[in-house]
């Protein structure tokens, strides 16, 4: 195992890294802007090193010098996190090159599941099953037209690049495509430096299920089970929970054996989470995350597993501590994300500073992962998540009992915030009743803001 890790990364889930690896005995270096100078992940750290100004441009994205802090401090290994530089196989290389272990897959498994048409070409070779669409390489819009005729309206316009929803267009007819295509290029170009699209059939109301996955570099892959994260917000998920419920054991199995399929069609190692979308009783690969999700705690409420502590084995060399038929599952799990933002102005993200900041007592049934305390601030420069709020039960039930409850609990008092739209989604009767999917929160748009 390690002696010293570095983590690559700022806010809840450095923390969250840096609590693992200390309860291993493992020595940590926090790496900072000078915006987080006093923050929640370097004062948690035992050494800590700023590395730029606040744009993240300037400090977090700069895998130089952050891989050049790592060999200054001798920590052996680098753990990403999310976002940031955690599926960037031009630093994983570079890491590589340097001698420092990346914790993470090896570099082609990052580039090819970075391109959701070149991850869609390889799993339809290894046998998994797809949404119906086009993802070539020839991009003519002539041949995309003809493609989108093919799959039928209406259909989703994708950049290939994507992520967090970026690119994205729903075309309902024919008409529309061009526009379409034209505005996902622009955006696609701007946010990822590569333009190029996918289109797929899109379905009027899937649910998002997702497969945790684990391999490690002697050839073994398991799945933990499965997240349902329906409940999305513009694509980007909202609440998630584990298991998903209301679902066929004998599919729970055969997605759980479809992502390891996946995983080992890459050579996978590590973490990974292979996304499907589910309706009426199919499940279709959309594209597979290689890194730690930010709703990961939900498989660790129903396993009482530590993700991080896996990674970190796995990325030391030694074998998955478990195989398939020991894992076992219990009970139910939901994680809310608490945002800075105004839900009453179209979820403007909002800034400033946690006058006050009380988060539900945590125990065995609740669990808050968190980057800041009471008197820091919300700043523009990062993503404005507060805290995960994580709470688990025997049975779903129970579990939304207490979620409702810790919502109502959690006070933030200086900064705009959207737990009360989170609790409204967790007291909506058809929440409760798991009438859910990607629709759910426009659906029901009226009842929740
Ligand atoms: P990103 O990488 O930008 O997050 P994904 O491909 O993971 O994009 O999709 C994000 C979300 O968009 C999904 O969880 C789902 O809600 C919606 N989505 C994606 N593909 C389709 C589709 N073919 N039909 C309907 N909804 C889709």
């Amino acid at each position: 195992m390690f002696d010293k890790i570095l983590i690559a990364n700022r806010g809840e889930i450095a923390c969250r890294v840096i609590r693992t690896a200390r309860r291993l005995g493992i020595k940590t270096v926090a790496v900072h802007s000078e915006a987080d100078a006093k923050a929640m992940h370097v004062q948690m750290a035992d050494e800590a090193v700023c590395i730029g100004a606040a744009p993240v441009g300037e400090s977090y994205l700069r895998g130089e010098i952050i891989l050049d802090v790592a060999k200054r401090t001798g920590a052996q290994a680098i753990h990403p996190g999310y976002g940031f530089l955690s599926e960037n196989a031009g630093f994983a290389a570079a890491c590589a090159e340097a001698g420092v272990v990346f914790i993470g897959p090896p570099i082609e498994a990052i580039r090819v599941m970075g391109s959701k048409a070149e991850s869609k070409r390889l799993m339809a070779n290894a046998d998994v099953p797809l949404v119906p669409g086009y993802h070539g390489t020839d991009q003519d819009f002539a041949t995309l037209s003809a493609e989108a005729e093919r799959i039928g309206f209406p259909v989703l316009v994708k950049a290939s690049a994507g992520g967090g929803g970026k690119g994205m267009r729903v075309v309902r007819a024919a008409n529309e495509l061009a526009d379409a295509v034209a505005g996902a290029q622009r955006e696609a170009k701007a946010a990822f430096g590569d333009d190029s699209l996918l289109l797929e059939k899109y379905l009027g109301r899937p649910r998002h299920v997702e497969i945790q996955v684990f391999c490690d570099t002697h050839g073994n892959g398991v799945y933990l089970f499965e997240r349902d994260c329906s409940v999305q917000r513009r694509h980007q998920k909202v609440i998630e929970e584990a298991p998903a419920p209301n679902l066929p054991d004998d599919l729970r199995r055969r997605m759980g054996e479809a992502a390891v399929a996946a995983a080992k069609a890459v050579n996978y190692v590590g973490a990974g989470t292979v996304e499907f979308l589910y309706e009426d009783g199919g499940f279709y690969f959309i594209e597979m995350n290689t890194r730690l999700q930010v709703e990961h705690p939900v498989t660790e409420k129903i396993t009482g597993l530590d993700l991080v502590e896996w990674q970190l084995r796995v990325a030391s060399g030694a074998e998955l501590p478990l195989r398939q038929d020991q894992l076992t599952r219990r009970g139910h799990a939901f994680e809310a994300r608490l945002y800075a933002e105004d839900p009453q102005r179209d979820f403007l993200p909002a800034i400033g500073k946690l006058v006050r900041l009380r988060p539900p007592a945590e125990n065995d049934h609740v669990r808050v992962d968190t980057g800041v305390r009471e008197g820091d601030s919300v700043t523009m420069y990062y993503d404005p998540m507060i805290a995960k709020l994580i709470v688990w039960d025997e049975d779903r039930d129970s579990a939304l009992r207490r979620l409702r409850v810790a919502l109502a609990e959690y006070e933030v008092v200086g900064v705009t915030t959207n737990v009360a739209f989170l609790g409204a989604i967790a007291g909506h009767p058809a929440f409760k009743a798991v009438e859910i999917d990607t629709g759910f929160i426009e659906r029901h748009r009226a009842d929740l803001l």
